[in-house]
């Protein structure tokens, strides 16, 4: 790993990789098997920083609003409060761990080869999947969930079934995190360069004497500000891949030209391709929180028991005080206002200052007062027919509308997506299993291509 600011003005590499988050990370072990490959990555390490590392730092980094944070929050149109990740590894150093694979209609919808779908799920779980332990508050969520008819009751596993399960976490059984960043310790290193702190501005096109655009290069930024170009290396299968997250990758695609005309107008960038659907088409899962105050304390878990029920809703658990309040050091957890979760309120109410007051509240309270606040805050919440994100997801270059079914921008060559911006919808209970695969998945078929029927380590 470098720091971009030691970048020279112009490198070349056969695959240029923006972006080096959940897809990105498995995407470029991949491809440095048999090429040279530079992710560029615009935030940190993710080594190192305990609010990342520690599960029960949990929502540390989420409430951390300064510019060198990993987590950089924004608002999205109904004024859902959510974040995205700014750091290497990218959202598998934020979130809750949750590591589930893909219903299998998804797998057959989206065309995928079954085989190496799950081979390459297997590479990953080799390397970042555990079982959890489960204590009394997990035990008791999965047996109320039998109770209530969520069944059958399908013991440990990572695969996507009608009923309640156990499924995976990135935690491992000492509660330290592994991130998608973990998977590049499996990089060819002789075949890969990380650049942090590198913000791609730009992917830049030979238009002149081609049928189509061809992605050449980059434009990145260091920490100082200072340009950077990487091209690729001459060679028909050389291609630039975003891998920049849902929001990240239709921001870049558009910073470059392909978008929707008169958008692209608005912002006075010249337009290389337009393309009406690239931004579309972004969703969130609405999430409901419920409270149940708990008179003893109870252990601090993140997501492991699901029940996927009959009618289409997932219901999930987190328990301790982490996720609610840590009065010794006056600091909240996953569902505070300290990470812009405040129940009380509809989204487009949650301004800075609604926020900052209910912080300053819950600070003078007693921690006995706070466990009979949440169950009014509860039954207010739903009164209101309350729904709030889930901070996970939204899609921005969809398969069949920005890319083609391998993952190609459509209209342009030497450029691909590859990432969640891609999926029509959420591939299972959480997606994060489904983004690491698809980064392995892809990172395959494209060595595949490029050795024509090699073998790929
Ligand atoms: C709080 C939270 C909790 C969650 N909990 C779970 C869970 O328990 N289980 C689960 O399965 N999923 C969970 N998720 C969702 C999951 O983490 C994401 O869906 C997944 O990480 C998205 O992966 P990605 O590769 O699409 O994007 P990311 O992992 O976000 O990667 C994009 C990367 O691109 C970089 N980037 C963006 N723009 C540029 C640029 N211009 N130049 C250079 N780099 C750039 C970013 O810094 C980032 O590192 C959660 C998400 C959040 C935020």
């Amino acid at each position: 790993m470098h720091q971009a600011t030691s970048a020279p003005p112009i490198s070349y590499y056969d695959y240029i990789i923006i972006g080096g988050g959940t897809a990105g990370c498995p995407l470029a072990t991949t491809l440095s098997q048999k090429a040279t490959v530079l992710i560029l990555e615009r935030g940190g390490s993710p080594y190192g920083n305990p609010n990342i590392t520690d599960l029960a730092a949990f929502g540390k980094a989420l409430s951390d609003l300064s510019p060198s944070s990993p987590s950089q929050r924004f608002i999205s149109e109904e004024g859902v409060i959510n974040a995205r990740a700014r750091v290497l590894g990218g959202g598998s150093c934020l979130n809750a761990g949750f590591y589930t694979r893909a219903d299998s209609q998804y797998v057959r919808a989206a065309g995928w080869d079954g085989r190496l779908v799950n081979e390459s799920y297997g590479w990953v779980e080799k390397m970042v999947a555990f079982e959890p332990p489960i204590l009394r508050w997990q035990a008791a969520v999965r047996d109320g969930l039998l109770e209530a008819g969520v069944s059958p009751y399908n013991g440990f596993t990572y695969d996507h079934l009608l009923g309640t399960k156990v499924g995976g976490t990135i935690f491992d059984g000492d509660g330290r995190r592994h991130t998608a960043a973990d998977l590049l310790r499996f990089a060819n290193p002789k075949g890969l360069t990380v650049m942090l702190h590198a913000t791609v501005h730009k992917v830049l096109f030979r238009i002149k004497g081609k049928k189509r655009p061809l992605a050449h290069g980059v434009v990145f930024r260091d920490a100082s500000g200072i340009k950077h170009g990487a091209y690729l290396n001459s060679g028909p299968k050389n291609e630039i891949i975003i891998s920049a997250g849902a929001l990240g990758s239709p921001q870049l695609l558009m910073l470059s030209g392909i978008g929707p005309l008169d958008h692209l107008k608005a912002h006075n960038i010249s337009m290389v391709l337009d393309q009406p659907l690239v931004g579309q088409g972004m969703s969130d899962n609405p999430m409901n929180a419920i409270f149940v105050p708990s008179p003893s304390p109870v252990e601090v878990s993140l997501i492991q028991v699901v029940g996927i029920t009959q009618f289409g809703s997932y219901i999930e658990a987190a328990s301790g005080e982490p996720f609610v309040a840590m009065p010794a050091e006056k600091d909240f957890g996953m569902f505070s206002p300290k990470i812009g979760q405040l129940s009380t309120l509809p989204p487009k109410q949650r301004t800075p200052e609604a926020l900052s007051q209910a912080i300053e509240s819950m600070k003078a309270l007693d921690p006995a007062v706070f466990r009979a606040r949440q169950r009014v805050d509860v039954v207010g919440a739903v009164l209101q027919g309350y729904c709030d994100d889930n901070l996970a997801l939204s899609w921005g270059c969809q398969v069949g509308r920005v890319v083609d079914a391998d993952y190609r921008v459509v209209g342009v060559d030497g450029l691909r997506v590859v990432d969640g911006s891609t999926f029509i919808y959420s591939p299972g209970t959480n997606p994060q299993a489904t983004v690491m695969m698809l980064g392995r998945y892809m990172g395959v078929k494209i060595m595949q291509e490029r050795v024509k029927g090699g073998k790929v380590e």
